[in-house]
């Protein structure tokens, strides 16, 4: 009877809209390598976001790897757990060492404070994520950075569009890694990019994407293959003409969960950041047992009898996994705000889509459980 909601589901436009661009992609037979569609979406995308350089990837993934690549990122690189996989991954292909730090418990992106302590002579950069979509301590983290001469790549993977006092999150650091997998708030079935600030760069990173050629027969560097094709550049153009609406349905949702939460005891998520224009990406809560009387994972079991499948995002912390938990900086006790964190939060459904009604729901069945 009931019907299945998941955490997240894709945002599709209109089928008979995207069959126009399928229809001039089979006319024109050019379907991939910096196609019409790819550069019109770099185009309308800088304009969007409000940067001056964009690199679209088929994935994040490739785009992180290739963001150290195009740096020269070598030795250590200072990262949180509290994230997606990818991210200490990315580190890992490049064959740097990854260097755990801590969260802040109120915001859950790498605590500022407990950054200069992990650096070391081999320390030579920094990846942060804007966890949620809720921007970093930007500026604490640049002041760092050019104090010790490091480079900051931001894994923006959670973010599209946003902004802190009016000034896109995606200009802070010397790069910006962006996702558009079919989970995120904006999407290209699979896809992602690579924000940066200059020409060259960017001229660097469209190399590396391309197996480092720079030209008809001259290779400059070891690159991979990591290009949009016309399809998926396709999808990003067309769903550009409905992000802001997707965005704000993401908004109703994010307060419609605030009302039907507030005030239960035990419960809590986070507001709005002052001076920032939210994506609206997740909307996660923490459970306390000691108030609430049930753990996070009796809640996710619950929910999940009802035919509503949330997700523990992050959980495990990416420090926790075997490939990672035998580094110095994943030893347990070492970062107790992110062990706190990862084992009481929840991420419940949020999509363009979901209706308020199914919130309301979700709100009540957590509040009667
Ligand atoms: C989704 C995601 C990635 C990976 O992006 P893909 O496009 O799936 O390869 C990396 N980091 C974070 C934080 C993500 O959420």
């Amino acid at each position: 009877m009931n019907k299945t909601i998941n955490v997240t589901q894709p945002f599709l436009p209109p089928l008979e809209e995207f069959n126009e661009y399928l229809n001039q992609i089979w006319e024109s037979k050019w379907l991939t390598n910096n196609g019409p569609f790819h550069q019109e979406l770099e185009k309308k995308l800088c304009d969007y976001l409000g940067v001056k350089y964009i690199s679209l990837f088929s994935n994040g993934t490739l785009a992180l790897v290739t963001a150290l690549q195009a740096l020269r990122i070598t030795g250590e690189v200072i990262t949180t757990p509290f994230s997606f996989v990818a991210t200490t991954h990315a580190i890992w292909w490049n064959n740097i060492k990854p260097v755990f730090v801590d969260i802040e418990p109120d915001t859950f992106n790498l605590d500022p404070d407990k950054i200069e302590a992990a650096i070391t002579p081999k320390t030579t950069a920094i990846l942060p994520v804007h966890v949620y979509g809720n921007p970093c301590n930007v500026k604490r983290i640049k002041d760092i950075a050019d104090a010790y001469g490091l480079k900051v790549i931001y894994d923006a993977c959670h973010t599209f569009g946003v902004s802190v006092n009016k000034v896109p999150v995606l200009n802070f650091g010397d790069l910006s890694v962006m996702s558009f997998h079919a989970t995120k708030v904006y999407n290209t079935f699979e896809g992602g990019a690579i924000v940066c600030h200059d020409e060259a760069t960017k001229k660097r990173i469209d190399n590396l994407k391309n197996f480092g050629f720079s030209g008809e027969i001259t290779v400059v560097a070891p690159g991979i293959n990591a290009k949009m094709n016309e399809v998926q550049a396709a999808m990003g153009l067309l769903q550009l003409k409905y992000i802001d609406k997707a965005i704000e349905n993401r908004k109703a949702i994010t307060e419609c969960y605030r009302e039907g939460l507030k005030g239960i005891n035990g419960i809590s998520y986070l507001e709005d950041m002052p001076d920032v224009e939210h994506c609206y990406s997740y909307f996660p809560i923490l459970i306390d047992k000691e108030k609430f009387g049930k753990t996070r994972d009796e809640v996710y079991e619950g929910l999940k009898t009802s035919d509503i499948f949330t997700r523990r995002y992050f959980y495990p912390l990416i420090s926790q996994f075997p490939t990672y938990r035998g580094l110095d900086s994943a030893q347990p006790g070492k970062m107790p705000v992110a062990e706190k964190i990862t084992e009481v939060v929840l991420c419940l459904p949020i999509y363009n889509d979901l209706d308020l009604a199914t919130v309301e729901k979700i709100c009540s069945l957590i509040k009667n459980n």
